[in-house]
């Protein structure tokens, strides 16, 4: 079905930016939607108490709803809350609900509390083998615009970090902060994790910023940056309020398309990217 070769192993890559709007939900929604078009096997996994990304893949989660902070704090399995994309196959969903904003405090005081999500997730594998379900393909986590707990169970649980970056003037600010936690996090926690993704986006091509500040990501990270840029695009930003990807909402954009092509090279470049 795919004409992309399938990664040997699952490729788990967390999706993360301590800013908050920088399109990290975008890009793990539109990136994964565009893996699952292509015929992978692709689950996103929402830690963002917002749930923005089960929304944008309209998958429901309100407040009563189990979810990934059922997982985290009570122990229930991923099979028993995972749910299928509406109307992308092969595209699975572990949802987010408003509790998890308390599970950051309730972390702390639990065991393991850095490894739940890398347990839950090795289960799953566990159980999907068992089950005689296909291999995943890709594994996306969507973060909260912070450095806790929540965060550090997505880096030790992933082996690739992709930061999305916004081209605007302050867009490297804050960037030193975040690799350090990765640096902590590969020094104590998770050695293989690599930066093998940055992704610029909200690209606006009339403006020099932009163009300048593209050029000095490129600058400080020549092996990770993607040469697909994100554009700014309109029918990206409509498409949540339609709880869809911009992949199923409107195919033949310049948005859906760059988000296909950035898939592509994701895939292309394969896991070592970065390294
Ligand atoms: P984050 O998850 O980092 O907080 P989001 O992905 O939610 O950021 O993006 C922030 C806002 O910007 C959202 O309203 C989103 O729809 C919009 N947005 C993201 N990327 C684009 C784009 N390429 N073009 C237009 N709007 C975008
Ligand atoms: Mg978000």
């Amino acid at each position: 079905e795919t004409e992309l070769e399938r990664p040997e192993t699952t490729r788990t890559i967390t999706v993360s930016n301590q800013k908050g709007g920088v399109g990290k939900t975008t890009t793990t929604v539109n990136i994964a939607a565009a893996l699952a078009a292509q015929g992978f096997n692709v689950l996103v996994i929402d830690i963002d108490p917002q749930g923005n990304s089960s929304t944008g893949l309209g998958v429901p989660h309100s407040a009563d709803e189990e979810s990934v902070y059922d997982v985290l704090i009570d122990d229930l399995a991923f099979a028993d809350v995972v749910t299928d994309c509406p109307d992308i196959e092969r595209l699975q969903v572990v949802p987010a609900t408003i509790h998890l904003a308390g599970a950051e405090i309730e972390l702390v005081s639990l065991v393991a509390r850095e490894q739940r999500l890398q347990r839950a997730l090795d289960q799953y594998h566990r159980y999907r083998e068992e089950q005689g379900e296909e291999r995943l393909d890709f594994v996306f986590i969507d973060c909260p615009p912070s450095l806790g707990l929540l965060t550090v169970n997505a880096f030790v649980a992933a082996q690739e970090v992709l930061i999305p970056i916004q081209c605007e003037y302050y867009a490297l600010e804050g960037l030193s902060q975040l690799l350090n936690n990765i640096q902590m996090i590969q020094k104590h926690l998770n050695p293989p994790l690599t930066v093998s993704t940055i992704l610029l986006t909200m690209y606006d091509g009339r403006t020099r910023l932009a163009a300048q500040v593209a050029e000095e990501v490129r600058e400080h990270f020549p092996d990770a940056v993607l040469e697909t840029l994100i554009p700014r695009n309109v029918r990206i930003s409509e498409a949540p309020s339609y709880q869809q990807s911009v992949i199923s909402y409107d195919r033949g954009s310049t948005g859906a398309l760059a988000y296909l092509e950035a898939a592509a090279e994701i895939v292309a470049r394969g896991e070592e990217a970065g390294r």
